[in-house]
């Protein structure tokens, strides 16, 4: 049995907007990772088997390693999309809002959202949700959105509608937002929820090498350099990897061939604190992202040195100027945080 995390009146407000509603749209953040696809075509399957029009739309593109995902194929990019994703924006009964607290997160999409007549629902588990949506659903608790569509779903009374492809979709979430359940997964309800999900017929372990065991040759070897290059700081229990342009041309760099390269120096005996650094010169900016392990919270960090936010242990944020000035404020920042390193 699961405790009842999601307050009884959202699941009653919900399910009257689910009773009524035909057009539902579900959304999700830019960048969408293995949780925002998860928990948005998980829900989007349940919505399906009980007859309602589903549209999933994503700010942009997914990365490749999630193209097998049941329902990938009919996903709504909406940087390539726009005009009719905001037709469909427009009209929709219900949208819901996964994975994400704030407009900002869904980048160009924030304003046709935020004006839509549709009623609006947030599920997701980051810290401070901001108020744009009528029923809000924010666990940050819970350490994946998928976890929390499941609940969802088997608190309005669906479980047995669950499909194969449903369950997939849910386990890829928690499976991807807990690192294959290495952090963030001491929460003895998850393996509970995996055993029903098991109950589906998913192969877990074949989700696990979709997922995990598909890169491409030059991935690996960007890895190779990027470690080569990696910078350890062990008076503050602190590693750095950094990716410039001119390297992601030597290795022909493609979109998610750094995905994960963040928590790799966590793997060194007393380093809690890990960042990856990398120039987007679409975005002309510097993309930062940061892991701990323990106690060290890398969304404070982020939200001072980095303009950005996150969770404890997983964390991001944005730097407008060079690579050298980006590690520059990145060592300001150790100096500034090296008790709490060395704690
Ligand atoms: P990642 O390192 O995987 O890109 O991001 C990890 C987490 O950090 C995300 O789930 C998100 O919560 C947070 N995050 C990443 N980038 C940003 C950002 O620019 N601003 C804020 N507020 N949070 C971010
Ligand atoms: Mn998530």
């Amino acid at each position: 049995m699961l405790t009842k995390v999601i307050e009884q009146a959202n699941i009653d407000h919900f399910t009257k907007w689910f009773n009524r509603a035909e057009k539902i749209v579900i959304i999700s953040h830019v960048s969408p990772d293995g949780d925002a696809m998860g928990s948005s075509l998980g829900l989007c399957h349940f919505l399906e088997s009980q007859e309602k029009t589903v549209n999933v739309i994503m700010p942009n593109a997914f990365p490749d390693f999630l193209r097998w995902m049941p329902g990938s194929k009919d996903v709504l990019l909406y940087d390539r999309y726009k005009e009719f994703a905001d037709k469909l924006i427009n009209e929709a009964d219900v949208i819901c809002c996964l994975d994400f607290n704030a407009l900002k997160r869904i980048d160009g999409m924030a304003e046709v959202v935020k004006n839509s007549p549709a009623r609006k629902i947030l599920i997701d588990h980051h810290l401070y949700p901001e108020d744009f949506c009528k029923i809000i659903i924010s666990h940050p608790k819970i350490s994946s959105t998928s976890e929390l569509v499941f609940r969802l779903i088997c608190r309005m009374g669906y479980f047995s509608d669950i499909s194969y492809e449903c369950a997939q979709c849910i386990y890829t979430g928690m499976m991807t937002d807990t690192g294959g359940f290495t952090f963030n997964s001491n929460n003895q309800e998850i393996y509970f929820i995996i055993s029903e999900l098991l109950s589906k017929g998913i192969d877990k372990d074949d989700i696990y090498r979709r997922v995990f065991n598909t890169y491409s040759e030059s991935r690996l070897r960007l890895m190779g350099h990027v470690l080569t290059t990696m910078k350890v700081f062990n008076d503050y229990n602190t590693a750095l990897l950094t990716l410039t342009n001119k390297e992601q041309s030597q290795f022909a760099y493609i979109k998610g061939d750094s995905e994960g390269f963040v928590n790799i120096p966590l793997s060194i005996k007393n380093v809690c604190f890990s960042a990856f650094l990398r120039e987007d010169t679409e975005k002309k900016m510097i993309k930062i992202s940061l892991r701990s392990v323990g106690t060290f919270p890398c969304n404070q960090l982020a939200a001072e040195f980095f303009n950005g936010g996150g969770h404890l242990n997983a964390s991001g944020g944005e730097f407008y100027g060079t690579m050298e000035e980006a590690v520059a404020q990145f060592e300001q920042a150790l100096e500034k945080y090296k008790p709490l390193l060395l704690a």
